[in-house]
């Protein structure tokens, strides 16, 4: 079948760069040494030894940017799972403001949800949307259009023909489909049109009414909990009609060991599935709730220390196949009203990269080239071209200072919004540029002062 391209938006401003004695690491091609690199017309066209390349004599155009042998360039990240708020919530984002943050946080291609207002459901709202996003959008975007019509778990979307307009697959994000019958629906669907099915796994039946995990914290505030069984027994329940159908699904942001367990039962029986996790359910638990702070309310709730312990684990093992931010922006005034009536999500695409490198890179938890392989992974999953720092690459490169530390947030966001459960705390690492698709999507201001 042929489909439009999936991918679409990016600034249209190849870069003319050349990058002298940064430090690459690229974990696939198991590159991590310094080297000169030349970026012309947005391609790699050089790479090699530190000092071997002079700037070019013809070009004014090149910018030059010396990395001493300290700084990092590495592929740039790839985040399956974004929600850019439009149509229809642009106070929260927009696809300026949130391929702006992604593109800051390192990004060079983002999968944007379809839960906005209306929800992109049709064929004709695709369209549009991605004629917005070639438009506005400063990295390229992709979108998983809706499973099922307004996101209500009733009747199918015209899969097929969303496939022809760029769908790169399809996902009731923010909601289950809560019948299974209608999920065996669309798994057919999808062996027929192809794409992947997206899964937020949750039991409604499970879940109703809770804000939070339900454990100790829960009963100690005295607010409904939601089980942990509410994700895992779905996960479960999908990844076997999944495997009865020979279906492609991919399991969003897995929250406890359970679900952990379910993946890797799965794959073992060579199930065709893979799974994400959240830099916020890497990093934080249900004992970050105790303040009731609602950026650390989010969707699923934040569990106990020891299903921290097991994501961590299914990302290190590759049960857990790459990360996703889960990017939620919302506005000021949503959040700042009693726990309970909170909207659940946060941000996380400007400090998805720095708060895993602080929290698991930093301890000696994972290594570096393991987190950036699982930060650039998901491209693969949806069946697209992985970053790769090679001559006759398109440039999607993201330099990294990993000594420069920083408050979260305490220079604004380049999100509309700033409802980051990061928000205030110290972190390593700092994305100094990004290139995605060949152009310079962010640039940091500290970059003129380090990089001269
Ligand atoms: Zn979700
Ligand atoms: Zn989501």
């Amino acid at each position: 079948m042929s489909v439009s391209e999936p991918l679409i938006g990016g600034l249209h401003s190849p870069a003319e760069l050349l990058l002298r004695d940064v430090h690459v690491l690229d974990p696939r091609s198991r590159l991590d040494a310094r080297r000169d690199l030349r970026v012309r017309a947005g391609e790699i066209v050089e790479l090699a030894e530190p000092g071997a390349l002079a700037p070019a004599q013809d070009g004014g155009e090149e910018e030059l940017i010396e990395g001493h042998g300290r700084l990092r360039l590495m592929p740039a990240f790839f985040d399956p799972h974004v929600h850019l708020r439009t149509p229809g919530q642009e106070h929260k984002e927009d696809l300026d403001s949130g391929t702006r943050a992604a593109a800051a946080g390192g990004f060079a291609a983002v999968i944007a949800m379809p839960n906005t207002d209306p929800v992109l459901d049709s064929a004709p709202l695709l369209r549009s949307l991605r004629d917005a996003a070639a438009r506005e959008a400063r990295i390229p975007v992709g979108f998983l259009p809706a499973i099922t019509r307004g996101l209500q778990g009733e009747q199918l979307t015209e899969m097929a023909e969303l496939r022809q307009e760029g769908a790169l697959g399809f996902s009731d994000d923010g909601k289950p489909v809560q019948s299974a019958g209608m999920l065996r629906r669309a798994l057919q669907y999808q062996r027929l049109c192809g794409g992947v099915l997206a899964l937020h796994e949750e039991d409604k039946t499970l879940s109703h009414g809770g804000a939070m995990h339900e454990g100790a914290v829960s009963a100690a505030l005295g607010i409904a909990g939601i089980p942990t069984v509410a994700e895992s027994t779905m996960l479960a329940r999908d990844a076997a009609l999944a495997g009865y159908e020979g279906a492609r699904v991919h399991f969003q942001h897995l929250s406890c060991v359970a679900s952990v367990e379910a993946v890797a039962d799965a794959k073992a029986r060579g199930w065709r599935v893979s799974a994400e996790v959240s830099p916020h359910h890497l990093l934080l638990t249900e004992q970050d709730v105790r303040g009731m702070d609602t950026r650390m309310k989010m969707h699923p709730p934040l569990a106990t220390e020891a299903d921290r312990l097991a994501l961590i684990e299914g990302l290190r093992s590759g049960t857990i196949d790459c990360v996703a931010t889960d990017h939620a922006p919302h506005a000021r005034d949503e959040k700042e009203v009693p726990f309970e009536q909170a909207p659940m999500g946060s941000t996380g695409l400007e400090t998805a990269f720095a708060a895993l490198y602080t929290g698991l890179v930093l301890p000696g938890i994972i290594d570096l080239a393991l987190l950036v392989e699982r930060m650039t992974a998901a491209a693969a999953l949806f069946e697209l071209p992985t970053a790769s720092i090679a001559t006759g690459e398109k440039a999607n490169l993201v330099l990294v200072d990993l000594d420069a530390t920083w408050v979260a947030g305490e220079h604004g966001w380049e999100s509309r919004s700033e409802n980051c459960c990061f928000a205030g705390r110290k972190l390593q690492g700092r994305v100094l540029l990004t290139l995605a698709a060949g152009a310079v999507a962010h640039r940091d201001r500290a970059l003129s002062l380090v990089g001269a």
